[in-house]
């Protein structure tokens, strides 16, 4: 490869060379961004567990909180039964007036005392709350049971609460498991999903109710026969499911789906409360679903909430789509600064290159120029007086080449000198140089020869090459050239001497009617000639 295709090379790959940085630094900092959006997505991910777990926790805390609220009125009622012989209905609503239910606690339907009615005592029982002042007092539904129960006592007694007066709760057997709980282990019992009495036509929801069990003052209930033997009735209270469920999830409500079911499992059956109608929390598969359990006395509620869309837009961070697009940008812009300080560089590089090429190589040719010619030739000579060796110059100047440029234009003059110094390049070796002074001289450095036997072979061969007849453009050209000889240390010990002595000879050469090679003669022996025997006469 010559030496101009050498430095094309050498620029591809400084261009190449910025564009590879330009994309390692531009991967690599995307690469950086990604890693911080990254981080920054999974802690903005954290923090809506947390929140969201924080607000799970915080709502089946309350319903907790509220269902232990509740008992404990029911236990209170009930102590105001075993304080008093007799507790009549002025006094029990007075004390239930005092406990400002629909105020503190809208949940709450209501607390009443539901009383058992043997057969036998039945005309007894009704004549006595008739003379109450409820003349059409009767126990419903209709119909013969082994027992009765009566809700007797409601408050506060009005609107809806006056539908259960006279209700008995014993014959439906959701509240009567729950009755039964109550009254065999003395202690609290819950109902499961049941539709109240109170409920009329408009707005029906599911309903529970809480049992505490009311024994007959100073009759012993220690064991199970004692209990059931000694049951006066039951302090009770009715809820309406989404009324008890208010503020439950505070003042964030709409976010969260909140779903009860009154049972260990799932199911459509069990669902008793759904805060958002439109979704359904069972189904959802979502990182923000949590199931929970609640031990509502002697029934376990599953409690199952999820986000909502409105939790989601609520506690999206806008911090990783900040990094994600700053970043992107940023890296973006570096790369772009990058590229254009280094395409600043290598442009700059190339132009410097080709400033130099335009100082030392000929324009035309693009063989090395008298400048580029003599630093070789003075490096040559300083190497050949070292090593005691010879160097030849050639010294070649083409014949009647005028002509081609008058007969067939400058253009075409042009071409044939590009087409010379391509053959003249030809016969070099690595080491010789063949440049072009001007016009259509060319001057050949052969370093290291044989002196002149060595160097009239190299000259003949390139003189012949020379004469080779030209194929430019259609047309056919045949031109020859006159060719002096220098040699190192013999016709000179300088560069310039050098030259010179070789231009000298090479017009030695035009005179012995050219197309011919001549050294520079030596005083002692005659210079020897190389015949052009059978090379064409010049015309
Ligand atoms: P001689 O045999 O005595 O050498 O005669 P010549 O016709 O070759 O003329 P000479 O060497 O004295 O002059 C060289 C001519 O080459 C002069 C000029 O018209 C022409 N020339 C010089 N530089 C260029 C060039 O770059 N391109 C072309 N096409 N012609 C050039
Ligand atoms: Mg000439």
């Amino acid at each position: 490869m010559n030496q101009l295709g050498q430095r094309h090379q050498h620029f591809r790959e400084v261009f190449k060379a910025r564009d590879l940085l330009t994309v390692t630094v531009l991967v690599l900092s995307l690469f950086i961004t990604y890693g911080l959006w990254d981080t920054a997505v999974r802690s903005a991910d954290q923090a809506q567990q947390m929140t969201f777990d924080f607000r799970v926790r915080e709502s089946t805390v309350r319903i907790e909180q509220r269902l232990a609220i509740y008992e404990q009125m029911l236990r209170a009622t009930k102590g105001l039964f075993n304080s008093a012989d007799d507790v009549t209905r002025g006094e029990f609503r007075s004390f239930i007036a005092s406990l400002s239910l629909p105020e503190m606690f809208p949940g709450i339907q209501g607390i009443g005392l539901s009383v058992i009615v043997s057969p036998a005592a039945m005309s007894r029982h009704l004549a006595t709350v008739r003379a109450e002042g409820f003349p059409e007092y009767a126990i419903t539904p209709e119909g013969k049971r082994e027992v009765y129960t009566s809700v007797v006592y409601l408050e506060p007694f009005f609107g809806r609460n006056l539908r259960a007066f006279g209700f008995d709760m014993y014959s439906d057997p959701t509240r009567r498991a729950a009755m039964d709980h109550a009254r065999d282990g003395g202690t609290t019992g819950v109902s499961g999903k049941v539709k109240l009495v109170q409920e009329t036509g408009g707005d029906v929801q599911h309903g529970f109710l809480m049992y505490v069990p009311l024994y007959r003052k100073d009759a012993p209930h220690a064991t199970l026969e004692q209990r059931r033997a000694n049951l006066i009735g039951w302090v009770y209270a009715p809820f309406r499911i989404d009324d008890f469920m208010v503020g439950i999830s505070g003042e964030l409500a709409e976010d969260l789906d909140i779903e009860i079911y009154d049972d260990e499992r799932v199911s459509a059956e069990a669902k008793m409360f759904d805060s958002n109608k439109l979704i359904d929390a069972t189904s959802v598969v979502h990182q923000l679903k949590r199931v929970r359990f609640i031990q509502a006395a002697n029934r376990t509620w599953t409690i199952v909430i999820t986000a909502v869309p409105e939790f989601e837009r609520r506690m999206r961070w806008d911090r990783p789509q900040l990094i994600l697009q700053s970043g992107t940008s940023i890296s973006l812009l570096i790369a772009l600064l990058l590229w254009l300080f280094l395409d600043d560089r290598a442009r700059a590089l190339h132009a410097a290159d080709q400033a130099m090429q335009l100082a030392l190589y000929d324009a035309l040719t693009g063989l090395p120029n008298r400048k580029l010619l003599e630093e070789r030739l003075g490096q040559s000579l300083t190497k050949a007086k070292r090593s005691s060796s010879h160097v030849a110059l050639l010294f070649i100047d083409l014949d009647k080449f005028k002509p081609v440029n008058d007969n067939f234009g400058h253009g075409y003059g042009d071409l044939l000198l590009k087409e010379v110094a391509k053959r003249l390049q030809s016969c070099m070796r690595e080491s010789d140089t063949a440049s072009r002074l001007g016009g259509d001289e060319f001057v050949i450095l052969l370093p290291d020869i044989e002196g002149r036997e060595g160097t009239a072979l190299v000259a003949t061969k390139i003189l012949d090459r020379v004469m080779q007849p030209y194929e430019i453009a259609g047309h056919r050209f045949e031109i020859s050239a006159s060719i002096g000889a220098a040699i190192y240390p013999e016709d000179g010990v300088e560069g310039k001497v050098l030259i010179k002595a070789a231009d000298l000879a090479m017009y030695a050469a035009k005179n012995a009617g050219r197309a011919t090679v001549r050294f520079v003669p030596r005083k002692e022996t005659a210079p020897p000639t190389v015949h052009n025997g059978d090379w064409p006469q010049p015309t």
